[in-house]
This record gives C-alpha cells, sequence and structure tokens, in this order.
C-alpha cells in the first residue's frame, strides 16, 4: 500500500513512521511512505505557501496553488486515481472501521493543513474525505496524518506478524479488548488470574469474552449501546 502525504514538514514524519512495526514494513516493501514537502511546490520567489485570509481574519491560510502542484506531482502518471484524504478538526471522527476500509484501497493521499487551514478551493478540487481524529484543535495535520497511516497500515496484510493479533483488539468487532498479563505471575501481591495459567482454551476463551463484554460496559457503555442497538436492528 502506498501513502504520499503533502505537508509543509515532511522531517516530523520519519522519528514515528520510521521505526518498529511500520519502519519493518516499509522496508520489507509492503507499505510505501512518501513526505512530500508543498513548499517545493511554491512558484514564489521566497516558497511562500501561505497568505492573510480574504475578509480579514486572524491568521494565515495555505494557498491552493502549491498544494495543487505538489498534488499534481503525485498523481501524474498514474491511471486511477488515489483517495484524497484532508486532515481537518471539520471532518468525520476516525475510528477503527473507517481504517478497516482505508486498509483496502492500494494508495491513499493526506494533506496536512496548517496555520488556520486550506484555501477552500483546494478542498473542493481534490479532497474526497475529511478527517478529524477527534473534536479539539492541534496545530497543523502532521500528527492526525500519523495517527491515520499507523492505525490503517497495521491492518495491512502482513504488516502485523500474526493477521490474528489485530481481530481480538479494541474496537475491531466493537468490543474492547480483554485484559492482558504476562510474567512474573504474581506483581505486588496481585496474581494473574488462576483461569490464564490454567492451559484450558476453551476456558481461557469464554473468560476473555466475559471480560470484553464487562470491561466495554463499564469503561464504555456508549460502545456497548450500539453493539446493542446494531443486534435490535438485525432481528428486526
Ligand atoms: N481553522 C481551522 C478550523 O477552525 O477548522 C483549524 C486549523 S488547525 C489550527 C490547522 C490544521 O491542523 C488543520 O488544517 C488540520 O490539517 C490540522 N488539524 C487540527 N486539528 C485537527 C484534528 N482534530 N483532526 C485532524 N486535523 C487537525
Amino acid at each position: 500500500m502506498r501513502f504520499d502525504v503533502l505537508t509543509l514538514f515532511p522531517s516530523m514524519f520519519e522519528a514515528v513512521l520510521g521505526e518498529s512495526i511500520i519502519g519493518r514494513a516499509r522496508s520489507r516493501g509492503i507499505i510505501t511512505l512518501n513526505f512530500i514537502n508543498i513548499r517545493d511546490y511554491s512558484e514564489d520567489k521566497h516558497r511562500r505557501v501561505d497568505d492573510y485570509p480574504y475578509g480579514g481574519g486572524k491568521g494565515m491560510v495555505m494557498q491552493p496553488g502549491p498544494i495543487y502542484n505538489a498534488y499534481k506531482s503525485v498523481v501524474e502518471g498514474l491511471e486511477y486515481k488515489p483517495k484524497v484524504i484532508y486532515l481537518t478538526p471539520q471532518g468525520k471522527v476516525f475510528n477503527q472501521a473507517m481504517a478497516k476500509e482505508l486498509a483496502k484501497e492500494k494508495h491513499l493521499i493526506l494533506l496536512c493543513g496548517h496555520y488556520e487551514g486550506v484555501d477552500e478551493r483546494i478542498i473542493e478540487e481534490i479532497v474526497d474525505m475529511e478527517l478529524s481524529i477527534g473534536d479539539y484543535v492541534l496545530t497543523g495535520g502532521e500528527i492526525p496524518a500519523m495517527a491515520v497511516i499507523d492505525a490503517v497500515c497495521r491492518l495491512v496484510p502482513g504488516v502485523l506478524g500474526n493477521e490474528e493479533s489485530f481481530k481480538d483488539e479494541s474496537h475491531y468487532s466493537g468490543l474492547l479488548e480483554y485484559p492482558q498479563y504476562t510474567r512474573p505471575p504474581e506483581f505486588l501481591g496481585r496474581r494473574v488470574p488462576e483461569v490464564l495459567l490454567s492451559g484450558h482454551h476453551a476456558n481461557i476463551e469464554k473468560w476473555r469474552k466475559e471480560q470484553s463484554i464487562l470491561r466495554t460496559c463499564s469503561k464504555r457503555p456508549d460502545l456497548m449501546d450500539k453493539i446493542l442497538l446494531k443486534e435490535k436492528k438485525e432481528q428486526i
């Protein structure tokens, strides 16, 4: 799977996406990440990419021209149109179901805004989808883009060692994951639940399922309500 990120700060990305699981997937050729500096596509002699908002007001707005040129440099010569995602606090709030859908794409372009955001006309011209990572405002789209890339990439086949490892995870089925334990069997007087030491796979599976339901009810009752509503709808 390929990602092209249009950003004013390409150097922010390597520290996060050059390491660990995503870094390994890149060196194995499963994932390709390109970070394109929008400033390189400015036609201004001072490489300017932003300007004052028409109508007045605080802050600067990213001009459409350099973003469009950067976008063109990615899509030129392609025989398909990659989906373009603008990271913005005005977008739909990103979740695991969206990550699952996006992991089916072969190529995504992510646009990171900065300052007051981007000129509306570039959104109209090239953007297919607007995604937010939550109802709060960050200084730029780089952290949201990294979050989306990380969440999507780990669902791409071959990125995680064992495909099963994300299927039990929180949000995959709608429930939160059961509690996890590792050695030692006792820590500060707290013992690992006996069932996990029993080696009885059916009992372990049953316990984990119950724990998933219990903790979803206590930590995220809103998710449990969604699951119950979905089940009710399916019965109708
Ligand atoms: N003026 C914009 C507004 O009120 O909608 C906010 C601009 S924000 C300071 C600058 C950039 O950060 C945005 O263009 C966007 O790319 C990114 N950004 C900020 N918060 C975000 C969030 N919650 N999710 C995704 N991107 C975000």
